[in-house]
Order: structure tokens, then sequence, then C-alpha cells
């Protein structure tokens, strides 16, 4: 049988760099898997359904919290997004390590079910260059600017929530941090002391 894969819950304010640095541990290891979110928000340009999200109407979605689809959903800047429970819990089964890139609401929710689960809160290097970066990417408008860079200065009080806090300086840096987390939660005695037990057993 397989040993069962790691759930690694990547979350962090908007512009700490979650996504750049997921997508750069995606492309670095191939034993690495992203859960695909659904959400009511449209697509930007360029986003590919069952890609980037599964985009659903808000009365779908309503629909897929009804029937327990979701292992956690979130109203995030007012629309749902959610995390597909039965793709997540096959990959895991199989012994894939998977990513969830998702908000601190998100993260919390699954905090309650997967005890086992890894958290890593992302942090930027400091507030300004937050601010900096949101306003760089010019795909917000001035109020959801502002409402994201509040909602920042909210968000970071719960780190205390997370296992591990990754500061974002240079991506490259970040993802080897990750990189060894995962190597160390790999070798927790908690995920290895059954196998180690039965395998030593006879000796
Ligand atoms: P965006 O609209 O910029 O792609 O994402 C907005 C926020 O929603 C980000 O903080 C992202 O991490 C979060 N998010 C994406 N997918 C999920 C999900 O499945 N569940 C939750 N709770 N948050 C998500």
């Amino acid at each position: 049988m397989n040993k069962r894969g790691v759930l690694i819950v990547i979350s962090g304010p908007s512009g700490a760099g979650k996504g750049t640095i997921c997508k750069a541990l995606l492309e670095k290891h191939d034993d690495l898997y992203l859960s695909v979110s659904a959400t009511t928000r449209e697509p930007r340009k360029g986003e590919v359904h069952g890609v980037n999200y599964y985009f659903l109407t808000k009365d779908e979605f309503r629909k897929r919290i009804d029937r327990n689809d979701f292992l956690e959903w979130a109203e995030v800047y007012e629309n749902f997004y959610g995390t597909p429970r039965s793709s997540v819990d096959k990959m895991l089964d199989e012994g894939k390590n998977v990513i969830l890139e998702i908000d601190i609401q998100g993260a919390l929710k699954v905090k309650e079910n997967c005890e086992d689960g890894v958290f890593i809160f992302i942090l930027p290097p400091s507030m300004e260059e937050l601010k900096q970066r949101i306003i760089n990417r010019g795909s917000e408008t001035p109020e959801s600017l502002m409402r994201r860079f509040t909602s920042a200065y909210q968000e970071i009080n719960y780190i205390s929530k997370y296992n591990y806090g990754v500061i974002n300086d240079k991506v490259e840096d970040a993802v080897v941090k990750i990189e060894n987390i995962l190597v160390a939660e790999q070798c927790r005695v908690d995920r290895i002391k059954d196998d180690i037990l039965t395998d030593r057993k006879e000796v």
C-alpha cells in the first residue's frame, strides 16, 4: 500500500508571492501536485477552466456546498472559492504530496479536519514591499487595492496558527525553505513510525 502523501497548505496575504512560489515548486518537483480549486470569480486573461480553477456559477457552487463536495470553502473578495474534496483525498491516498494554495479562512478550516497537514504562511519582506507588489500587478482597481492591503495587515496576525513562516525575499530562497520543510516533515516520527515498526518486526 502507498504511504499517504503530505498535504501542504500555503497561504499568506495578497502580494506575498504564494502563486509564484507554488509555480516554481511545481516546476521543480514532479512528485508535487497542486489542487485545482473551484471559484465563482470571472476568469482572468489566459486562465483556463480545469487548469487554473474550475470556474462555476454561484448556483453550481452552492449545490456543491450542499453536497459536501468541498474539503473547505470560503468567501474571498466577494467570490466563493473551494477545494474539491475527492481529488485531494485521491491524490493523498495515492501517496502524492498535494499543495493547497488557499486563503487563511480556508486553511483554518482544513486544519480542523487534517491534523497532519503542514501549514505554511508566506510573508512579504516588508509591508512597504507588499504594497508595491500589489500596485505593480496593475490588475487591481484603487478600491480593491485598498481592500487587499487592509486585509493583508489583519491577515498577518494569523501566522501563529501556522506551523511554518517563510519570508519571500527571493523566490528561489523561499522555494528551498519549503523543500526543506517537506523533507523534515517526511521524516517526522508520527508519519513513519508505523511503517518502520512493521518493517522491523521480524528481525
Ligand atoms: P485569486 O482570485 O487572486 O486567484 O485568489 C484570491 C484568494 O483566494 C487567494 O488568497 C487564494 O489563495 C484564495 N483561494 C484560491 N483558491 C482557494 C480555495 O480553494 N479555497 C480558499 N479558501 N481560498 C482559495
